[in-house]
């Protein structure tokens, strides 16, 4: 199966009617990237900042960040990659920085509360991919954001980063993109002030489905609880990528639903095309989008939405099976 899939690796990700999907790689250490080429993957999504300060025992200083981002941006070569600022506070720790323990971790003081609070860190960490990145192309997001008042002060710190090597007469990145990640659903009733800020979106749908449901992400028990094929949870990633569709910037999913068959056929019929999966699930997703005919199951797709079932992945899974998926 794995030889079968390793075949796919220079075919296109395009479904029967003729629509190309991106297929991208989540990562975080750069053995990670040896799955590229490995996958024929077109680049990497999501790479989590935080698992390169998680694995050293010290605080990482300016030139050895400097270092482990321009290592991911020759090995990768022509192929574009997305850092994300420091997702850490939650269950990610880092053992030489001191948190107070918070009752409830997934929504504490983590992620970009971290980063605004204690602003040298994300202005080195900034500092650092954009030196690291200098006369090439740079993509920074930014996770856990709640409202468009955390995004204009993260992109007030990256403007006075730039505007600093700018000062120094260093070589910029080029061309800069700047994107944020929907995890927190407060911020997608803000998503057109969002949209005219950004130059992209994605979706992170562990946490966004977490604080959806108010279901915690890792608890045993609460697993088979909520679906994220759930009605609700499908009707916001439509008007997700309803609006950024209609404002022409990209919108990638990066949580695990992306790297599950059913579920990115789901958001393949509800207007997604690009996902980003640990490298195991390329060769999969691949398979289903060469199958799959987007036109013919996205009308009975987005129909299913206004339904009050717990889950759609009955009628999904029937309909996969009907069309041959
Ligand atoms: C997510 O929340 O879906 C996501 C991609 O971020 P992480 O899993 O690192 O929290
Ligand atoms: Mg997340």
């Amino acid at each position: 199966r794995q030889q079968a899939f390793a075949a796919l690796r220079h075919l296109p990700a395009e479904t029967r009617d003729g629509n190309h999907v991106s297929l991208l790689l989540n990562a975080g250490m750069l053995a990670d990237l040896t799955h590229v080429e490995e996958t024929g993957a077109s680049g990497v999504g999501l790479y989590r900042t935080e698992i390169p300060f998680m694995i050293r025992s010290a605080y990482p200083d300016l030139p050895s960040q400097i270092d482990i981002y321009q290592r991911v941006i020759d090995r990768l070569g022509d192929r574009p990659v997305v850092f994300r600022t420091l997702d850490v506070g939650g269950d990610k720790r880092l053992p030489y920085f001191t948190y107070d323990d918070d009752e409830n971790p997934a929504m504490g003081w983590r992620a970009i509360r971290i980063s605004l609070d204690r602003p040298a860190m994300l202005r080195h960490q900034l500092r650092a991919m954009i030196r690291a990145a200098a006369g090439r192309p740079l993509s920074i997001m930014f996770p856990m954001v709640s409202e468009v008042a955390e995004l204009d002060s993260a992109l007030a710190v990256l403007a006075m980063e730039v505007a600093r090597e700018s000062a120094r007469g260093a070589s910029l990145p080029s061309p800069l993109s700047v994107g944020v990640m929907i995890e927190v659903p407060a911020l997608c009733w803000q998503i057109d002030q969002v949209l005219e800020r950004v130059d992209f979106l994605s979706v992170g749908s562990n946490d966004l489905m977490q604080f959806l449901f108010a279901s915690d992400r890792g608890s045993p028990l609460l697993a088979d609880r909520y679906d994220t094929l759930a009605p609700a949870m499908m009707k916001l990633l439509q008007l997700l990528v309803q609006k950024a569709d209609a404002a022409g910037k990209p919108i990638t999913v990066c949580g695990e639903m992306a790297g599950r068959p059913l579920e990115a056929m789901a958001l393949l019929a509800l207007g997604y095309r690009r996902l980003s999966m640990t490298p195991a699930a390329i060769g999969p997703i691949k398979t289903m989008v060469r199958s799959l005919d987007v036109a013919a199951i996205s009308p009975y797709v987005c129909s299913l939405i206004e339904s009050t079932d717990h889950s759609l992945r009955h009628k999904l899974r029937s309909l996969a099976k009907d069309h041959g998926v």
